[in-house]
């Protein structure tokens, strides 16, 4: 198999276990989140990793993509109708929102992020069972990425560099 295909399967997987670790921090916290179909509080035109760009636009490109028409700057152009129009192949920071996030900051703090129309209520404690692990994946989705642009055909970008969702677009067609 490619070195390639091989990234990609591992994001994945990757992909898989970041949806599993979702579904049960959502499984936890149902009664204090409001996040539903039709809400896109959360939804802009994220920047992400080269391999989730690549990833998105192998899933999408021959695929008829309903796009937002008039989009603002910084919207993100597959929001049609409060709805993603890419939903099963979006990127990993559209998985986990709404959920409480838990990293560290640029000074090394632990820091909680969450949405603010959830846990208007909630009175608990937030520590490392109930958040989400935000550094863990970010590291591995890192690590993946440099792994995709270390390859002859992706060579052009940096392990830094990101990409606007908004790109998938001018791709489509020409990858
Ligand atoms: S890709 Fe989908 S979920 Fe992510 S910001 Fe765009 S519309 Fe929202």
């Amino acid at each position: 198999m490619e070195k390639e295909e091989k990234v990609f399967q591992k994001y994945q997987k990757l992909v898989g276990q970041i949806d599993q670790a979702t579904r049960q921090l959502e499984e936890v916290h149902h009664s204090h989140m409001v996040c539903r179909k039709g809400c896109s509080a959360c939804c802009m035109d994220y920047k992400i990793f080269p391999i989730e760009f690549y990833s998105i636009l192998k899933n999408i490109r021959e695929k008829e993509i309903r796009i937002a028409k008039d989009v603002a700057e910084g919207d993100c152009v597959f929001l049609v109708d409060h709805a993603c129009t890419i939903y099963e192949w979006r990127p990993i920071i559209c998985r986990t929102h709404g959920l409480p996030l838990l990293y560290t900051n640029d000074e090394g703090e632990w820091e909680l992020s969450a949405c603010e129309l959830n846990f208007t209520e909630f009175d608990e404690e937030f520590h490392t069972d109930n958040t989400f692990p935000q550094d863990k994946y970010n590291s591995r989705l890192f690590m993946l990425n440099k792994e995709l642009v270390a390859l002859p055909g992706y060579s052009e970008h940096g392990e830094f560099d990101l990409l606007g969702i908004r790109e998938l677009i001018e791709r489509m067609s020409s990858f």
